[in-house]
């Protein structure tokens, strides 16, 4: 069985989504399609949520007309009869007035999840009436049926499995079946979410969760890339990579594909696929459990970050004081990322600052505290390049220029991080395409 999983652009526009199901009927075999919201839909939602927050209806109001609008449009291009319009214009005001009720009631957090939710909700409904209309046999199965999270907000992958395997026994007939991604329940019952971009951890998770063949990521673009496209001119497709180098990757700046992703699916062993809607012939990227050593694959940058410095004279020949500076970023819950030491001074680097000034009130007991904001992460990644003769001078010629703020290598093998100040960044990105890739 395989998993496909289609993101908000593939599904944005009408003609896409028609395009997806040509897709679909032409890959054999059973298969479960997750699709996200429509491109745009998830961050109009999340901008009526905050109006609502704030008491602001009528700006709320204003937003979840324009929403309805685009549906209305996008509903009149992908239906041709006229009983599949009159049934997307059903789906359509149900779900407008469903949002209009949450809006008009006491909006809390659990309102704005659910409004969160409606995104996904429609996409599917939307496309399964397609396929309807299509004459093309399809089921749609609730992911509130079966993706949950525990208290700490993580996937019960035990769970999920145990619930998804009679459920799809039942449909075995039946070749497409189509489900949310992103949304899920969560220990209370209620509908929440897998955090931004969570489609594609819902691919996983099912995949991991029925042990598929492959889990299949179609995206807007032809696969991870060797470099940051945005920053640097050439940079091209890389055809394999491990789970993980994927996933150093995806957490330090590929925007492709959500951090969390690979980690069910390396668990289980099931390969990911990341291919473009838009260019369906190009072979993308397949990332699996086999790779090549000792050479970079790939670079990214990951910016925001901020550095501190914890200088104290009582490390010296001490020991038990990392872990005392480790409890203070565990009891703000704030996570590290990199971290270098001397004998009496260790900085490390984070990205979430929501807690940095308790975070440095609680330092300074410690020791003298210095914080560099702005600052850019640059990982190298690649499977064994950590011991390989030759690499880091290779990194070091190629940022001569460039003043280096820590580094921090011998973590893990797959990955060379060096932190500078993130106006460095496009030069850095450009110097090491040009050095390790040779593209100028
Ligand atoms: N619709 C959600 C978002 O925009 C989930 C996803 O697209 O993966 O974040
Ligand atoms: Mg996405």
């Amino acid at each position: 069985m395989l998993v496909l999983k289609f993101g908000g652009t593939s599904v944005g526009q009408p003609d896409r989504m028609k395009k997806i199901v040509r897709l679909i009927t032409e890959t054999p075999g059973q298969k479960i399609i997750v699709l996200s919201a429509l491109s745009g839909t998830t961050n109009a939602l999340v901008r009526i949520g905050d109006f609502l927050l704030k008491e602001d209806v009528i700006a709320a109001e204003k937003e979840i007309t324009a929403l309805e609008n685009h549906y209305q449009s996008f509903i009149a291009e992908l239906y041709t009869t006229q009983t599949f319009k009159a049934i997307g214009q059903e789906i359509v005001s149900r779900f407008f007035i469903f949002i209009r009720l949450l809006a008009a009631g006491q909006f809390d957090d659990k309102s704005y999840r659910e409004l969160l939710a409606q995104g996904e909700l429609i996409s599917t409904e939307l496309f399964y009436q397609y396929l309807q209309e299509q004459k093309i046999n399809a089921r749609l199965l609730p992911a509130l049926h079966f993706m949950t999270i525990d208290e700490n907000e993580e996937p019960e992958v035990e769970k999920i499995s145990q619930r998804l395997k009679p459920l799809l026994k039942s449909l075995a007939p039946v070749d497409i079946i189509i489900t949310q991604g992103y949304i899920c329940r969560n220990h209370r019952n209620e509908i929440d979410n897998l955090k931004r971009g969570g489609s594609d951890y819902t691919a996983s998770l099912i995949g991991a969760a029925i042990q598929a063949e492959e889990i299949q990521i179609w995206t807007d673009i032809d696969g991870m890339h060797n470099n940051d496209p945005r920053i640097v001119k050439k940079t091209y497709p890389i055809s394999e990579l491990t789970f993980d180098e994927a996933s150093e990757l995806a957490y330090f700046g590929a925007k492709i594909l959500h951090p969390s992703t690979i980690v069910p699916a390396q668990k289980n062993n099931v390969p990911v696929r990341l291919k473009n809607t838009m260019d369906e012939k190009a072979p993308g990227t397949i990332i699996s459990n086999k790779g090549t050593e000792g050479t970079i694959k790939a670079v990214a940058a990951k910016d925001g970050i901020t550095a501190i410095n914890i200088k104290s004279s009582r490390m010296l020949m001490a020991y038990g004081f990392l872990r005392k500076v480790f409890e203070v970023f565990e009891q703000y819950k704030t996570p590290i990322d990199m971290i270098s030491t001397s004998e009496v001074a260790v900085s490390l680097t984070i990205d979430n600052t929501t807690n940095l000034t308790s975070i440095e009130t609680e330092l300074r007991k410690f020791g003298s505290i210095e914080v560099d904001t702005n600052q850019t992460i640059i990982c190298l990644v690649g499977h064994k390049i950590g011991g390989q003769q030759g690499i880091l001078e290779k990194v070091f010629h190629a940022l001569a220029d460039i003043p280096i703020r820590m580094v921090s290598v011998g973590g893990s093998t797959n990955n060379i991080s060096v932190l500078i100040n993130t106006v460095f960044k496009e030069k850095a990105l450009n110097a090491l395409n040009g050095d390790l890739f040779g593209l100028k």
